[in-house]
């Protein structure tokens, strides 16, 4: 039998220091109450986190900041203070060899598709923009091509949706689309294609918040006001089991180098995948039955990390390469969101997103095959000479889009309704509770939390109320 070594106990057990678990963390100690956070990573942040190598920075992906609740916006302000930046927001679409600017302009889509094709696109988007539909789409293909019309489906959104998630079109949701995806009215979109506004339109140029030190500042701070405040957040730390009790739980943890030790604790908040809090309960059964069952995956990303010698290679802040010759999927230049991201002016970085979960290729490829595999699309494109490459590095994020396919409302509810029997749990974040959330709805869903736990400060925050939000 192994034997655990006690550590303090703690009101609260925060498993994950992701977004999610550093916010309700900070609560929780602001509020006075006592937290211990686990972090099975070497580095807090989880997907918000930044990585750093011979003086450039990459975020996993490139993170703006963006909220509709002022609050939300001023809460992050307190916490960096002059350190957030305001960066204007440029993307663009590479397409049959040309880039694109999005929104797409009448022009260039001409240029791009030739005239016959963008008349064929623009009419098929007009036709599905004014018919009614009455019945509910199921699908993201239904979804989509009741909006935008087929032409900008199979141009656009199929070849791009299913490199980013890996399943076909009509086995992803309907709800993930009507999340992630505005609708801009026919009118604007009119306008838009046919000039240039003098003033931006809120979908095209779009200005957000950024750390002036990388995305990853925002945990950063967090983590370390937490630090301060003499509570504990353990990283290289995974959990292990976990035990309820009439009056709260037994958390057990096991360090990189074996060390296994137990947390007492009053309520225990879970930010990290379902599977790996679901294997954590021994002697329950049912609940291994219902997480056997469930199939909730995710959606893993492999991060091609570049340092290159060139003063600037796109004028981007995102670019997307929704084709399939093209192995990864989103790129974008950390030193367009801060300068800080690049130690000096002359040389810059990029990030490239190959969207991958583990064991396909580009997951179990070897990295200096995968390095050299983007490189050598960077120099199709027109964007790298291979001499000008510094160095390059991968990083392999297993959990980063909660698996929205058909029929996983079903499931979650089965999964959260089996967890109802534990009343001292909640389920937090874009990873523990399996929403499709922004850093900005991650924060929002810690203060509903917050609130339902009756740990609110007093700091005039205001969640914006609750859409799809959920916790046990
Ligand atoms: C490519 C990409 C681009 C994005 N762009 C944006 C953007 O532009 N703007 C924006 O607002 N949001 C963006 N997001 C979303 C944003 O990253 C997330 O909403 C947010 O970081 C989620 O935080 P979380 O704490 O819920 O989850 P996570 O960050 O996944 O945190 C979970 C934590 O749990 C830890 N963990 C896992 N297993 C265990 C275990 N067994 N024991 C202990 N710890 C464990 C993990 O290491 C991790 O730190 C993007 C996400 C991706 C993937």
């Amino acid at each position: 039998m192994i034997s655990f070594d006690r550590m303090p106990s703690s009101d609260y057990v925060v498993l994950g220091a992701g977004m999610a678990g550093l916010t309700i963390a900070r609560e929780i100690a602001r509020a006075g109450r006592s937290v211990t956070v686990v972090e099975r990573g070497a580095q807090v942040g989880g997907l918000a986190r930044t990585v750093r190598r011979d003086g450039f920075a990459w975020d996993l992906g490139g993170h703006r900041f963006h909220s509709n609740n002022p609050g939300v916006v001023r809460w992050l302000e307190g916490l960096l203070g002059g350190d957030l930046l305001r960066v204007e927001r440029r993307s663009r679409i590479y397409l049959r060899g040309r880039f694109i600017d999005y929104p797409i302009r009448l022009t260039q889509a001409i240029r791009a598709f030739g005239l016959a094709n963008a008349v064929r696109g623009a009419a098929s988007y007009a036709a599905a923009a004014v018919v009614n539909h009455r019945e509910r789409a199921v699908t993201f293909e239904e979804w989509v091509t009741r909006r935008f019309g087929r032409v900008l489906y199979e141009t656009y959104f199929k070849p791009y949706t299913e490199k980013v998630w890996g399943i076909r079109c009509h086995e992803l949701s309907a709800e993930w689309a009507a999340q992630r995806i505005g609708v801009p009215s026919l009118l604007n979109t009119v306008r838009q294609a046919v000039s240039r506004p003098a003033v931006a339109p809120a979908t095209a140029v779009r200005e957000f918040r950024y750390p002036r030190s990388g995305y990853g500042a925002i945990t950063d701070r967090l983590a370390g006001e937490i630090d301060r405040a003499g509570h504990t957040v353990l990283t290289s730390t995974t959990l292990a089991s976990l035990r309820f009790g009439d009056g709260g739980a037994v958390v057990g943890v096991a360090g990189e180098d074996g060390a296994r030790r137990t947390i007492d604790c009053g309520r225990v908040i879970s930010t990290v995948p379902l599977g790996a809090l679901l294997g954590a309960f021994a002697g329950d059964p049912d609940l291994a039955r219902t997480a056997a069952d469930a199939r909730l995956d995710y959606r893993g990303i492999v991060l091609v990390l570049m340092a290159v010698d060139a003063r600037r290679i796109s004028p981007d802040t995102w670019t997307y390469f929704p084709e399939s010759s093209v192995v990864f999927g989103r790129s974008h230049e950390p030193k367009h969101f801060s300068p800080a991201m690049v130690p000096r002016e002359n040389v810059t970085s990029l990030a490239l997103e190959v969207f991958a979960s583990p064991g396909e290729s580009a997951w179990t490829s070897d990295d200096r095959d995968l390095i050299a595999r983007a490189a050598g699309d960077l120099e199709g494109i027109g964007w790298l000479r291979e001499e000008s490459l510094l160095h390059a590095h991968v990083v392999r994020v297993p959990f980063a889009y909660p698996v929205h396919d058909i029929g996983f409302a079903d499931r979650l509810a089965r999964v959260t309704g089996a967890l109802g029997r534990y009343p001292r749990l909640s389920l937090l974040g874009r990873t523990g509770a399996f929403m499709y959330r922004n850093a900005d709805g991650v924060i929002e869903d810690c203060f509903r939390l917050a609130a339902a736990l009756g740990l609110r400060q007093a700091d005039g925050v205001q969640p914006l109320p609750a859409d799809e939000g959920r916790w046990v």
